[in-house]
């Protein structure tokens, strides 16, 4: 792997661990158990079916899912999980669903929500520029929602809850795609998890959703199949061609943080010494990078910060392109630096980035 490659802080798709392209480039060659090229495998065989098993069994054991929850492996996106929530839990509910509007991502799938029906704004820090979530207390949501939905890890602004939100007695919904398997889960505090892969776990094409199977009988019966959890479920996720390549590469990183990291507390501990590790120098130099999140509220996926001039910011980008440090301009509706940390970024190149950082406010300062 390059050096370039090891330091892609990219927001998505992110980098993945070494060990999962080399064995994606072999299995591109040939899957020895099926003396063929993994782009020309048909779902339909047993070498197939035997992967989604395993991938399934490899979620399971991580995150200690019980038979209770169901797992699917969609298309579509978390977008379309955005649009597919309030179809099938909020149009025919009559009740209001409460949305937590905590910046640029669950925005987006608020539009999609009020095409279905009434949503309540639990709480919303639009008008301040999304730098803070709101405080652990219950009292702020609806006890007779629909669902509670809301985004665990903002990926552009950097922000991430260090609590779950709401009432246990209400439907819990989270959009974890930019934070899924990055740290131990209270998952049975949830009702419905989903997670694209394109920022922890794989490429894009595939979104794996956890479900309640109980919440499979209050869903409408007009939902086209494609969009209806029930018929995805019933098919086992082999309702059309699933993305056979994903997901190969879904169980390739599942099994990496498993038998390699050593499970989801271990992956935490990493995840939180490279977060320290740029924070800190954030926190050295507060008037040169300036932090976009509240501290409280930081995230250990995205850190995200501006220099004090836009001018500054792309100086300190191209910098860091010299260097091959890639993938760090802010997202496109906020502009500034972004640092994406994502499973996959090792220690030592978040380091790598940290000293580096500290060198060029230095030398600037
Ligand atoms: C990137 C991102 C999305 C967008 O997902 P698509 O798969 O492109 O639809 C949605 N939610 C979160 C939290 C994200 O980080």
């Amino acid at each position: 792997m390059s050096f370039r490659d090891e330091h892609n802080f990219s927001g998505g798709p992110g980098v993945l661990p070494p060990v999962v392209l080399e064995q994606v480039r072999q299995a591109i060659e040939q899957v020895p158990e099926a003396g063929l090229s993994l782009l020309g495998i048909s779902h339909r065989s047993d070498w197939f079916r035997q992967l989604l098993d395993t991938a399934e069994a490899r979620l399971r054991d991580l995150l200690g899912l019980d038979a209770s929850w169901a797992v699917l492996f969609l298309q579509g996106g978390a977008t379309q999980q955005f649009s597919m929530v309030p179809m099938s839990f909020l149009r025919t509910s009559g009740l209001a669903a409460d949305y937590i509007e905590s910046g640029y991502w669950s925005a987006k799938s608020l539009v999609h929500a009020r095409r279905c029906g009434s949503v309540r704004l639990a709480y919303s820090d639009r008008v301040q520029g999304f730098h803070a979530l709101p405080e652990a207390d219950s009292r702020r949501y609806d006890p007779a929602a629909a669902y509670l939905h809301y985004v665990s890890n903002e990926t552009v602004e950097g922000l991430q809850f260090h609590h779950v939100p709401g009432h246990d007695e209400v439907l819990r919904i989270c959009d974890m795609s930019s934070d899924f398997l990055s740290r131990p889960l209270a998952v049975d505090r949830f009702d419905l998890i989903y997670a694209h892969a394109q920022k922890n776990l794989g490429p894009s094409g595939v979104t794996l959703v956890l479900l309640k199977r109980a919440l499979l009988a209050q869903l409408p019966t007009d939902l086209p199949d494609f969009l209806d959890y029930q018929a995805q479920v019933t098919a086992a996720s082999l309702l059309n061609t699933p993305p056979v390549f994903a997901i190969y590469v879904v169980e390739r990183v599942l099994r990496w943080l498993q038998q390699d990291i050593g499970g989801l507390a271990a992956m935490q501990r990493i995840n939180a010494a490279k977060a320290a590790s740029l924070y800190a120098v954030l926190d050295e130099f507060p008037d040169f990078y300036r932090g976009h999140a509240r501290r409280c509220d930081r995230s250990q996926m995205n850190v995200v910060f501006h220099l004090p001039s836009a001018e500054a910011d792309q100086a300190f980008l191209q910098a860091c392109e010299g260097r091959d440090y890639v993938g760090l301009a802010g997202h496109r509706s906020l502009g500034g630096v972004r640092a994406s940390l994502y499973n996959a970024m090792s220690l030592a190149a978040t380091e790598d980035l940290s000293a580096f950082m500290r060198e060029y406010a230095r030398s600037r300062a």
